[in-house]
This record gives structure tokens, C-alpha cells and sequence, in this order.
């Protein structure tokens, strides 16, 4: 398997001389497995230098695969520019997150509306498809290809490719889920020790990969203010990639921010880290033009999951219960979930809410964990003792990010503990997360 980087920038193209060596184009990795396949991880602004090398080497009919992690601007501002997909007889299937409430064709359509652009996605004289993707096992281009769930505030999608007996592993855009990675009562270092259930369902997705292609944005420093804009740092990205076994890791999404000179330091505090660790994992900070030959080292330990490919959650209305004793933020819920066409109803405190339950079970409860009264822990443990609330699932909103409390929202049965303050988007797709994940069993 053939991997090369033609975008390694985050958020908007950064061109110049401070951005020479590690490169300014947006989001886009091309991967090529040993039967010629094609799969194109994102198509930001890489994707038009990708394209020009498409159409030099001159095959008479190109099909290739893109694959959106999600719709963000600088993941798909390349695609206009794909010039395979405006030759006849080529085809191009575009495969990516099912939108909030629109295909992914027309979130496509979108950016080429005549008011940005000149030619419209109909015009395309390529065959085009399109896939819209929620979690499970996908066979794309020849490739086992699996779907994840990333935490970013937007629908956006994890993939490991799996082919040719080896694994890379695609993550971006994507933030920890919790402040603290490990739990106090184990061991760090191990899968079996991170505190947050969405961390360590993180971890397994890369387990024992060859190469993970992670977003690492921020410094540690940066991102204690840049919390919820969906991003890493290099420090979770190494703690957690080293607990998984992962052979190499290539930090990218670098911010537009960050010159060569900052991106080497990065690439240098990353390495020392890895170190640390001892765990023989290897890191270094992307940059275009880079080519990776990953070649088989022992025998692929496939990924597993118990999902199978999951029915798309766009189409159905889910009924939702939202109980929080605090009246602006309630609304705030309400208003960001009417708004994504579900049918939201409400409690103020634990016991009207195990009563609205048990009259009427929604598909989801978004639950507070602090309020006066019975508490969001006290309605848990009623639900979870009854066994037709056993399997609800139930999003905890919560101001405590500490280990303890997180630990003990999992131990009490949480489907996602999410913690405040949070934002509308980040929200909204991890509720979408919740119902797509709990649908499907
Ligand atoms: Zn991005
Ligand atoms: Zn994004």
C-alpha cells in the first residue's frame, strides 16, 4: 500500500515561504493499494495538484474513491478542482458522513451553487456516486474499509483502510473526548485504562495499525483555549497511539498559524514523547509531497466491531427526552435539537422525567447530571435497575470533567458523557452518534 500526502494544512490554505517544507494545501492523502486502486482521503485544496498528476500520467478512463472525514470547508474545497471528474467515461465514487438532514450529494452541490462557482455538480461528465456512511465495515476499491465516529463538531468519520496485510488509519478532524485520558485506579499506558468510553473506543479503532494519519493541531499550551473546535494535540495523539500498538504515526491538520520552524519543534516534542513511551512507536509531522510504502510486518490483525454497517438515522424522527433543572440551558438544548427535526420534550428534575419514561420511552435521553433533588447519577441508577430502561440511551451533560465523576457516569451506565461547556454542533453530532450507534443493535 502506497500512501502520499498532497494536503497536510488545517482549516485554510496557508501558501508562502514559512510553510515550504511541511506545505500549505488543505486536506488530502492518496492511497493506492497493490491492485491499483484508489482511495483519496479527503479533497482540500491538495486535491487539485493530485488531480493535475491524475490526468499527466494519461490513462484512458481513471475511477477513484474519495473518501470524506466530513464536509468541513477545508476538506472539500479541492473537489471542484478533481479534473478527473469532468472527463466522460471516468467515474468517481464519493463516499462520507450522512449530513444533518442532507445527502452528502447536496452538501456537495452546495459550494458549487453558481453564486460560488461556476459550474454546477450536474454538469460533472464523470459518473458520479454517492455513499453516505455512518458506522461499520465498508468494502471500498478492493479495500476492508472501517467507519468510526470522530469527535468534532460535525458528523465526522474515522477510516481504516485494511489491504495488501496492512492497516492505516485516517483521524481527522478529531478531539479528545475527555480532559484526562487515563483512570486514577489503573495502570496508564494501556487501552484498558483510559477513563472516557469514546477515548478508548478511539484507541481500538487504531489498534495495532501501521500508520495513523491523526489531527494534531494544537499544542497542549494552545489548546487549553481552543477546546471544542474539534482538534488534538500531538501529546494525545502519541499517549493514545502508543497504548494501541500503532507502528508509525504522521501528525496533520497543521494550523495555519504554524510555520516550518513551529511544526519541526512540534515534530521534535512529539518524538520525545514517543520516546517516553517506549513503545517502539514512530512519529513525525506530515508534510506534502511525502511517500509512504507500508509493507506487511506480521499477519493483520483485522479490526473488529460489533456494528454491523448501521441503518442511516437522516430519515427516521427520533423522539427525545431533554431533563436539566436550569431553564436557559434547557431552551438552549431544545431550540439545537427541534432545530435537527427531532421531537424534543422536557423535565425539569429526575423524578418527572422517570415518570415521562415510564409512560412513554424516547429514543434518547440527554440528561444533567447536577440538579437539585434526585441528581442525573440518582435517575441513572433507577433507569439502569429497571429492565425496560436498561438499554436506553443516555447522553450525560455535565460541568464536571473530572476522573471521578467521568468514571462514575460510565460505571452508571452512560451511553456519552459529555461535558460542559460544550457547543451546539458538538452536541448535536454526538447525539447523532448516540442514536446511530444504538440503532443498529
Ligand atoms: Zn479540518
Ligand atoms: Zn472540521
Amino acid at each position: 500500500m502506497k500512501v502520499r500526502f498532497w494536503g497536510t494544512r488545517g482549516s485554510i490554505a496557508t501558501p508562502g515561504p514559512e510553510t515550504v517544507h511541511f506545505g500549505g494545501n488543505t486536506s488530502c492523502v492518496e492511497v493506492t493499494t497493490a491492485s491499483g486502486n484508489r482511495l483519496i482521503l479527503d479533497c482540500g485544496t491538495g486535491a487539485r495538484a493530485l488531480a493535475v498528476e491524475l490526468t499527466a500520467q494519461g490513462k484512458k478512463a481513471s475511477n477513484s474513491n474519495i473518501l470524506f472525514g466530513h464536509t468541513h470547508w477545508d476538506h472539500i474545497q479541492g473537489f471542484p478542482f478533481f479534473s478527473p471528474a469532468f472527463v466522460k467515461g471516468n467515474s468517481v465514487a464519493i463516499y462520507g458522513p450522512e449530513g444533518s438532514r442532507v445527502p452528502l450529494r447536496d452538501v456537495l452541490a452546495g459550494q458549487m451553487e453558481f453564486t460560488y462557482f461556476p459550474v454546477d455538480l450536474n454538469e460533472l461528465p464523470a459518473t458520479i456516486t454517492y455513499h453516505d456512511l455512518t458506522e461499520g465495515i465498508h468494502t471500498i476499491g478492493g479495500a476492508r474499509v472501517a467507519t468510526q465516529f470522530l469527535n468534532h463538531p460535525a458528523m465526522t468519520v474515522g477510516y481504516r483502510i485494511e489491504a495488501d496485510g496492512v492497516a492505516m488509519v485516517y483521524l481527522v478532524d478529531h478531539e479528545p473526548f475527555s480532559d484526562e485520558l487515563w483512570r486514577a485506579d489503573a495502570e496508564p499506558g494501556h487501552i484498558e485504562s483510559i477513563l472516557h468510553d469514546g477515548d478508548r473506543r478511539h484507541a481500538k479503532f487504531m489498534a495495532g495499525a501501521d500508520l495513523v494519519i491523526h489531527d494534531a493541531q494544537y499544542t497542549p499550551e494552545e489548546y487549553l483555549s481552543k477546546k471544542t473546535w474539534g482538534h488534538s494535540t500531538y501529546e494525545y495523539v502519541v499517549q493514545i497511539a502508543a497504548a494501541a500498538g500503532v507502528r508509525r504515526v504522521a501528525l496533520t491538520h497543521h494550523d495555519p498559524g504554524h510555520d516550518d520552524q513551529f511544526i519541526a519543534n512540534i515534530e521534535r516534542s512529539a518524538r520525545s514523547l514517543a520516546l517516553q513511551h517506549a513503545t517502539g512507536l514512530d512519529v513525525f509531522c506530515a508534510y506534502e509531497g511525502c511517500e509512504l510504502v507500508l509493507e506487511p510486518r506480521a499477519a493483520l490483525r483485522a479490526f473488529v466491531t460489533e456494528a454491523v454497517v448501521q441503518a442511516p438515522v437522516a430519515q427516521r424522527r427520533f423522539r427525545i427526552l431533554v431533563v436539566d433543572d436550569q431553564p436557559d440551558t434547557l431552551t438552549m438544548i431544545v431550540r439545537a435539537l427541534e432545530a435537527e427535526e427531532y421531537d424534543v420534550s422536557t423535565a425539569t428534575n429526575g423524578p418527572d422525567a422517570l415518570r415521562l419514561i415510564d409512560g412513554d420511552l424516547p429514543d434518547l435521553l440527554v440528561l444533567d447530571y447536577k440538579m437539585t433533588g434526585m441528581d442525573g447519577m440518582a435517575v441513572m441508577n433507577a433507569l439502569r435497575a429497571e429492565p425496560a430502561t436498561q438499554q436506553l440511551p443516555v447522553l450525560m451533560l455535565t460541568a464536571m470533567n473530572d476522573e471521578p465523576s467521568t468514571r462514575a457516569g460510565f460505571e452508571a451506565g452512560v451511553t456519552d458523557y459529555v461535558t460542559k461547556p460544550f457547543s451546539i454542533p458538538q452536541l448535536t453530532s454526538r447525539v447523532r452518534a448516540c442514536l446511530a450507534r444504538t440503532q443498529s443493535t
